[in-house]
């Protein structure tokens, strides 16, 4: 492990915790940062020569939950309606053309260009839902970490903590032992499965900036008893670590899984498993009331990743209801239509807004819209991926953004309304700079990373889309 030397930095305003469970906004924020960690706040005091002085507001950097890295290869690259009705499916068999023939260079390639655009953006870690698994022909590659390899690789490049979610992968639908032609790459025995598993836990031990976890594709991808099985070992082998799974994002699942179950996939999840704050549903989209309210007093996740849900024509999360309920939500940008934890937020406020034809629908009278949707989503970020992150708080990882009070997005805003300026106003994205995990990440060399990276990049979608 690379330990950091003790640092403090005097920061003009920042949104600290000044007890707990209590984050307020504080002047002349004084930060001691040790080994990564931040071990001591002050506030209204100015400590003797401090190591850095920043003149800016420094805010909690943001989680990006659950990411699949090769789809931002295709980004963007599938909006011509193919069939009378297009929809998530047909989106799903160009995404599975596209990654027929990706090499683990191809991906590490993509993962760099993505995980810099993430870090550009203000994420701090990345919750990486990893299925891209096996050769093009199928098989496995002779070392099977070859794909998550290329990620973990990529994302200490970038700069960006890393939990690696390798998923598990099983079957075409509810009533198959089979795969489709188009899922070959994703498909692993159980045995294989926890191999994997092993292999990349030696990988990251010791690695600050990296965790693992587990996950399902999706009830309709893995059976119960092979989910079953999985959380055994998982308790004896990786305990603590965190589990996600896609769990109701598309309606026609919903009802496949009723016919398959008897039960709604959100209901079948919470009746069958010992769901706790450990697991990430991600796309809790579709949920009744009973579901609602079992999953937020469950103190699982929602994994929510508005701007990709809208892209695929998904359905529109019970935000209201389920935080009214006490439950937790994280954002990811999942296909990487977006990266962009701004546009995450905004969309998951706005298709409440929309749908309920009212305004500030998940802010309160003491809450501003953007100080709930900030705080709620960097909180629920860091249990999503098991790190604590998310606030600045002593204990916590340093991941912090400093953003620029006099950017026209900002225009000298202050409190709970510097967060609504930067979620509802775009007139340019107003961070200036970076620390993660108590390291400043240096505009400048950001630039020439992606710089360099975007040539690869470039040269990549020529062979692909030309
Ligand atoms: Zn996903």
């Amino acid at each position: 492990m690379n330990l950091l030397p003790e640092t403090d930095v005097r920061i003009d305003s920042a949104l600290v915790e000044t007890a707990p469970g209590i984050e307020e906004w504080k002047k002349n924020v004084c930060l001691s940062i040790a080994d990564g960690i931040i071990t001591r706040i002050d506030w209204d005091s100015r400590p003797n020569e401090p190591t850095k002085s920043i003149a800016g507001i420094a805010i909690p950097a943001m989680v990006n939950g659950h990411s699949h890295a090769f789809q931002r290869g295709f980004a963007g690259m599938s909006e011509y309606r193919t069939e009378s009705r297009d929809s998530f499916w047909t989106w799903r068999d160009l995404m599975y053309k596209f990654v027929s023939d990706l090499t683990p260079e191809d991906v590490y390639i993509i993962a760099r260009q993505l995980y810099l655009e993430m870090v550009q953006a203000g994420y701090s870690w990345v919750g990486e839902f990893h299925y891209l698994h096996n050769s093009p022909s199928g098989k496995a590659y002779a070392n099977s970490t070859e794909m998550a390899d290329a990620v973990l690789r990529a994302a200490a490049d970038a700069g960006i903590g890393i939990s690696l979610l390798p998923v598990l992968y099983q079957r075409s639908g509810f009533e198959t032992n089979e795969t489709n032609h188009g899922q070959r790459r994703f498909t692993l025995s159980l045995d294989n499965y926890f191999n994997l598993i092993d292999k990349c836990k030696k990988k990251i031990i010791g690695n600050p900036n990296a965790k693992l976890g587990v996950a399902f594709h999706s009830l309709r991808a893995v059976s119960h008893e092979a989910m079953n099985e999985t959380l055994n070992y998982r308790q004896t082998h990786l305990a603590n670590s965190n589990i996600h799974i896609h769990a109701a994002e598309q309606r026609i699942e919903v009802e496949d899984c009723f016919t398959a179950t008897g039960k709604r996939p959100i209901q079948f999840l919470l009746d069958s498993f010992p769901i706790d704050n450990s697991w990430c549903l991600i796309h809790a989209t579709h949920m009744d009331s009973e579901e609602i309210t079992r999953l937020s007093n469950s103190g699982a996740v929602a994994g929510l990743c508005p701007t990709t849900e809208a892209n695929l024509g998904d359905g529109l999360f019970p935000a209201s209801q389920f935080l009214s309920s006490g439950g937790r939500i994280s954002i990811g940008s999942d296909s990487h239509c977006s990266i962009n934890l701004r546009e995450e937020l905004r969309w998951l406020e706005y298709g409440q807004r929309l749908i309920g034809g009212q305004r500030a629908v998940l802010g309160t009278p003491r809450q501003s819209t953007g100080r709930l949707l900030y705080s709620e989503c960097a909180l629920g970020g860091g249990q999503a991926i098991g790190v604590q992150t998310g606030k600045l708080a002593v204990g916590y990882r340093a991941d912090l953004l400093i953003v620029s009070p006099d950017h026209p997005t900002i225009s000298n805003a202050t409190n709970d309304r510097i967060l609504d300026r930067l979620i509802f106003l775009n007139a340019g994205c107003p961070i200036q700079s970076r620390m993660l995990g108590g390291r400043w990440i240096e505009t400048e060399k950001l630039a020439e990373q992606l710089h360099c990276s975007k040539i690869a990049f470039n040269q990549l979608n020529q062979k692909f889309f030309h």
